[in-house]
Protein backbone atom coordinates (compact mmCIF):
# COMPACT_ATOMS: atom_id res chain seq x y z
CA UNK A 1 0.00 0.00 0.00
CA UNK A 2 1.36 3.25 -0.88
CA UNK A 3 2.14 5.61 2.22
CA UNK A 4 2.83 8.81 3.02
CA UNK A 5 6.20 9.89 2.02
CA UNK A 6 6.83 7.17 -0.79
CA UNK A 7 9.40 8.35 -2.63
CA UNK A 8 9.86 11.49 -0.52
CA UNK A 9 13.52 12.84 0.99
CA UNK A 10 13.83 14.38 4.04
CA UNK A 11 17.17 15.76 5.32
CA UNK A 12 17.44 16.33 9.21
CA UNK A 13 19.99 17.51 11.01
CA UNK A 14 20.69 16.52 14.77
CA UNK A 15 19.18 13.33 13.16
CA UNK A 16 21.45 11.05 15.23
CA UNK A 17 19.27 11.78 18.59
CA UNK A 18 16.28 12.97 20.01
CA UNK A 19 13.73 15.21 18.48
CA UNK A 20 15.84 14.65 14.73
CA UNK A 21 16.12 10.65 15.54
CA UNK A 22 12.37 10.38 16.68
CA UNK A 23 11.09 12.86 13.43
CA UNK A 24 13.21 10.85 10.75
CA UNK A 25 12.14 7.26 12.31
CA UNK A 26 8.61 8.47 11.88
CA UNK A 27 9.14 9.39 8.64
CA UNK A 28 10.98 6.21 7.77
CA UNK A 29 7.81 4.49 8.71
CA UNK A 30 5.88 6.11 6.64
CA UNK A 31 7.66 5.40 3.39
CA UNK A 32 10.59 8.50 3.03
CA UNK A 33 13.87 8.09 2.65
CA UNK A 34 15.90 9.87 5.39
CA UNK A 35 19.33 11.85 5.15
CA UNK A 36 20.15 11.71 8.97
CA UNK A 37 23.05 14.96 9.13
CA UNK A 38 25.03 15.06 12.49
CA UNK A 39 28.56 15.67 14.40
CA UNK A 40 28.28 12.51 16.02
CA UNK A 41 29.72 9.79 13.43
CA UNK A 42 29.56 6.74 15.67
CA UNK A 43 25.80 7.40 16.20
CA UNK A 44 24.86 7.27 12.27
CA UNK A 45 27.21 4.55 10.88
CA UNK A 46 24.88 2.70 13.81
CA UNK A 47 21.56 4.19 12.88
CA UNK A 48 22.09 3.52 8.87
CA UNK A 49 23.25 0.23 9.80
CA UNK A 50 20.13 -0.29 11.84
CA UNK A 51 17.45 1.13 9.74
CA UNK A 52 18.92 0.02 5.85
CA UNK A 53 19.55 1.82 2.47
CA UNK A 54 16.30 4.47 3.03
CA UNK A 55 18.38 5.85 5.89
CA UNK A 56 21.43 8.09 4.40
CA UNK A 57 24.17 9.10 7.03
CA UNK A 58 25.70 13.06 6.58
CA UNK A 59 28.55 13.45 9.10
CA UNK A 60 28.54 17.08 9.03
CA UNK A 61 29.40 19.58 11.77
CA UNK A 62 27.62 22.74 11.17
CA UNK A 63 29.89 24.81 13.57
CA UNK A 64 32.43 24.04 10.77
CA UNK A 65 31.62 26.81 8.60
CA UNK A 66 33.05 25.28 5.01
CA UNK A 67 31.04 21.48 6.01
CA UNK A 68 27.88 23.70 6.86
CA UNK A 69 27.83 25.35 3.62
CA UNK A 70 28.84 21.84 1.84
CA UNK A 71 26.07 20.06 3.43
CA UNK A 72 23.05 20.94 1.02
CA UNK A 73 25.57 19.55 -1.85
CA UNK A 74 26.84 16.90 -0.60
CA UNK A 75 23.27 15.39 0.42
CA UNK A 76 21.92 16.32 -3.05
CA UNK A 77 25.36 14.19 -4.47
CA UNK A 78 24.24 11.51 -1.93
CA UNK A 79 20.05 11.44 -2.48
CA UNK A 80 19.82 13.65 -5.84
CA UNK A 81 16.78 16.01 -4.29
CA UNK A 82 15.46 17.43 -1.11
CA UNK A 83 11.82 17.14 -0.45
CA UNK A 84 11.99 18.18 3.13
CA UNK A 85 15.34 19.83 5.31
CA UNK A 86 14.04 19.83 8.70
CA UNK A 87 16.29 22.44 10.49
CA UNK A 88 16.77 20.74 14.01
CA UNK A 89 20.60 20.57 15.22
CA UNK A 90 20.65 23.21 18.30
CA UNK A 91 22.19 23.43 21.41
CA UNK A 92 21.56 24.67 25.05
CA UNK A 93 22.62 26.99 27.44
CA UNK A 94 21.01 28.81 30.52
CA UNK A 95 21.90 30.88 33.27
CA UNK A 96 22.51 34.77 34.17
CA UNK A 97 24.13 36.29 30.92
CA UNK A 98 27.08 37.76 33.19
CA UNK A 99 27.76 34.55 33.64
CA UNK A 100 28.59 32.90 30.13
CA UNK A 101 31.63 32.87 28.55
CA UNK A 102 31.44 35.00 24.49
CA UNK A 103 32.79 32.00 23.03
CA UNK A 104 29.41 29.99 24.28
CA UNK A 105 27.17 32.78 23.00
CA UNK A 106 29.31 32.75 19.57
CA UNK A 107 28.60 28.27 19.30
CA UNK A 108 24.54 29.01 20.58
CA UNK A 109 24.20 31.36 18.08
CA UNK A 110 26.04 30.03 15.12
CA UNK A 111 24.37 26.45 15.38
CA UNK A 112 20.93 27.51 16.72
CA UNK A 113 20.29 30.64 13.98
CA UNK A 114 23.32 30.72 11.44
CA UNK A 115 23.53 27.26 10.60
CA UNK A 116 19.67 27.51 10.20
CA UNK A 117 19.51 30.57 8.14
CA UNK A 118 22.97 29.25 6.00
CA UNK A 119 21.17 25.48 5.26
CA UNK A 120 18.05 27.08 4.19
CA UNK A 121 19.81 29.41 2.32
CA UNK A 122 21.68 26.55 0.00
CA UNK A 123 18.52 24.26 -0.16
CA UNK A 124 16.19 27.64 -1.59
CA UNK A 125 18.10 27.11 -5.35
CA UNK A 126 17.06 23.81 -5.12
CA UNK A 127 13.37 23.33 -4.05
CA UNK A 128 12.66 26.51 -6.18
CA UNK A 129 13.66 25.13 -9.35
CA UNK A 130 11.32 22.38 -8.47
CA UNK A 131 8.61 24.62 -7.47
CA UNK A 132 8.13 22.25 -4.29
CA UNK A 133 9.62 21.74 -1.08
CA UNK A 134 8.67 21.80 2.80
CA UNK A 135 11.40 23.65 5.30
CA UNK A 136 10.77 22.90 9.55
CA UNK A 137 12.69 24.15 12.08
CA UNK A 138 12.87 22.82 15.47
CA UNK A 139 12.70 26.30 17.37
CA UNK A 140 11.26 26.12 20.87
CA UNK A 141 8.57 27.18 23.49
CA UNK A 142 12.08 30.04 24.81
CA UNK A 143 11.31 31.36 21.12
CA UNK A 144 7.81 32.91 22.03
CA UNK A 145 8.26 33.73 25.91
CA UNK A 146 10.86 35.65 27.39
CA UNK A 147 12.49 33.69 29.87
CA UNK A 148 14.92 34.90 32.46
CA UNK A 149 17.09 32.04 33.23
CA UNK A 150 18.21 31.30 29.47
CA UNK A 151 18.30 34.71 28.04
CA UNK A 152 20.81 33.58 24.78
CA UNK A 153 19.19 30.26 23.73
CA UNK A 154 15.76 32.24 24.31
CA UNK A 155 17.18 35.14 21.95
CA UNK A 156 18.25 32.23 19.66
CA UNK A 157 15.07 30.72 18.99
CA UNK A 158 12.93 33.98 19.03
CA UNK A 159 15.80 34.78 15.88
CA UNK A 160 14.28 31.69 13.98
CA UNK A 161 11.04 31.78 14.68
CA UNK A 162 11.24 35.28 13.44
CA UNK A 163 12.99 33.90 10.18
CA UNK A 164 10.68 30.86 9.85
CA UNK A 165 7.63 33.69 9.56
CA UNK A 166 9.37 35.78 7.45
CA UNK A 167 10.85 33.11 4.97
CA UNK A 168 7.36 31.50 5.12
CA UNK A 169 5.73 35.28 3.54
CA UNK A 170 8.46 35.20 1.09
CA UNK A 171 8.20 31.86 -0.02
CA UNK A 172 4.32 32.29 -0.35
CA UNK A 173 2.97 31.58 -4.01
CA UNK A 174 6.26 29.68 -4.72
CA UNK A 175 5.72 25.93 -4.11
CA UNK A 176 7.83 26.13 -0.33
CA UNK A 177 6.13 25.90 2.67
CA UNK A 178 7.98 26.49 5.66
CA UNK A 179 6.81 25.91 9.02
CA UNK A 180 8.49 24.97 13.05
CA UNK A 181 7.84 23.21 15.47
CA UNK A 182 8.18 24.87 19.24
CA UNK A 183 8.15 22.34 21.96
CA UNK A 184 8.28 22.71 25.88
CA UNK A 185 10.98 20.63 27.61
CA UNK A 186 11.92 17.29 25.91
CA UNK A 187 13.25 13.93 26.97
CA UNK A 188 16.92 13.83 25.66
CA UNK A 189 20.56 14.94 26.00
CA UNK A 190 19.45 18.34 25.58
CA UNK A 191 18.18 18.32 29.20
CA UNK A 192 21.75 17.35 30.66
CA UNK A 193 22.44 21.05 30.38
CA UNK A 194 19.12 21.96 32.22
CA UNK A 195 19.79 23.46 35.85
CA UNK A 196 18.85 20.21 38.19
CA UNK A 197 16.03 21.64 40.31
CA UNK A 198 14.03 22.78 37.11
CA UNK A 199 14.57 18.85 35.47
CA UNK A 200 13.55 17.61 38.90
CA UNK A 201 10.34 20.33 38.88
CA UNK A 202 9.06 19.40 35.41
CA UNK A 203 9.33 15.50 36.04
CA UNK A 204 7.33 16.12 39.23
CA UNK A 205 4.90 17.84 37.19
CA UNK A 206 4.77 15.44 34.36
CA UNK A 207 5.74 18.55 31.96
CA UNK A 208 8.68 15.83 30.10
CA UNK A 209 7.50 16.10 26.64
CA UNK A 210 8.77 12.50 24.43
CA UNK A 211 10.87 13.32 21.28
CA UNK A 212 7.81 10.75 19.74
CA UNK A 213 5.45 13.61 20.24
CA UNK A 214 6.94 16.24 18.85
CA UNK A 215 7.75 14.07 15.71
CA UNK A 216 4.07 14.11 15.28
CA UNK A 217 3.10 17.11 15.29
CA UNK A 218 6.16 17.90 12.66
CA UNK A 219 4.58 14.64 10.52
CA UNK A 220 0.81 15.69 10.63
CA UNK A 221 2.44 19.15 9.21
CA UNK A 222 4.49 17.93 6.66
CA UNK A 223 1.44 15.57 5.62
CA UNK A 224 -1.02 17.88 5.01
CA UNK A 225 -2.38 18.71 1.35
CA UNK A 226 0.70 21.00 -0.84
CA UNK A 227 -2.55 24.15 -0.61
CA UNK A 228 -2.26 24.08 2.80
CA UNK A 229 0.28 26.56 4.73
CA UNK A 230 2.11 24.47 7.38
CA UNK A 231 1.57 26.68 10.74
CA UNK A 232 3.60 27.40 13.53
CA UNK A 233 2.99 24.83 16.15
CA UNK A 234 3.44 24.52 19.64
CA UNK A 235 4.11 20.75 21.47
CA UNK A 236 3.50 22.10 25.55
CA UNK A 237 2.93 20.11 28.51
CA UNK A 238 -0.37 21.76 30.10
CA UNK A 239 0.87 22.42 33.78
CA UNK A 240 4.29 23.85 33.56
CA UNK A 241 5.58 27.19 34.36
CA UNK A 242 7.93 28.29 31.96
P1 LIG B 1 19.67 16.19 21.33
O1 LIG B 1 20.87 16.62 22.08
O2 LIG B 1 19.06 14.86 21.66
O3 LIG B 1 19.96 16.20 19.76
C1 LIG B 1 20.73 17.18 19.16
C2 LIG B 1 21.53 16.54 18.01
O4 LIG B 1 22.24 17.59 17.35
C3 LIG B 1 22.59 15.52 18.50
O5 LIG B 1 22.49 14.33 17.73
C4 LIG B 1 23.90 16.24 18.26
O6 LIG B 1 24.98 15.35 17.96
C5 LIG B 1 23.55 17.13 17.08
N1 LIG B 1 24.46 18.27 17.01
C6 LIG B 1 24.85 19.08 18.02
N2 LIG B 1 25.74 19.98 17.58
C7 LIG B 1 25.92 19.73 16.26
C8 LIG B 1 26.74 20.30 15.25
N3 LIG B 1 27.59 21.30 15.52
N4 LIG B 1 26.69 19.79 14.00
C9 LIG B 1 25.86 18.76 13.71
N5 LIG B 1 25.06 18.16 14.63
C10 LIG B 1 25.11 18.63 15.89
O7 LIG B 1 18.64 17.37 21.54
P2 LIG B 1 17.11 17.58 21.10
O8 LIG B 1 16.36 17.89 22.33
O9 LIG B 1 16.62 16.51 20.21
O10 LIG B 1 17.28 18.95 20.30
C11 LIG B 1 16.88 19.15 18.97
C12 LIG B 1 16.37 20.55 18.82
O11 LIG B 1 15.22 20.71 19.65
C13 LIG B 1 17.33 21.67 19.21
O12 LIG B 1 17.27 22.70 18.24
C14 LIG B 1 16.77 22.16 20.52
O13 LIG B 1 17.06 23.52 20.76
C15 LIG B 1 15.29 21.94 20.30
N6 LIG B 1 14.49 21.87 21.52
C16 LIG B 1 14.79 20.96 22.48
C17 LIG B 1 14.04 20.94 23.64
C18 LIG B 1 14.34 19.98 24.77
O14 LIG B 1 13.85 20.21 25.88
N7 LIG B 1 15.07 18.91 24.54
C19 LIG B 1 12.96 21.83 23.81
C20 LIG B 1 12.68 22.73 22.79
C21 LIG B 1 13.46 22.74 21.64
Amino acid sequence: MAQTFDGKVAAITGGASGIGLATAEALLAQGAKVVLVDRDADALGALSERHGARCIAQVTDLLDRDSCDAMVPEILDKAGRIDILHCNAGTYIGGDLAETDPATIDRMLNLNVNAVMKNVHAVIPHMSARGSGDIMVTCSVAGHAAIPWEPVYSGSKWAITCFVQTMRRQLLGKGIRVGQVSPGPVVSALLADWPAERLQRAKDEGALIEPSEVADAVVFALSRPRNVTIRDMVVLPSAFDI
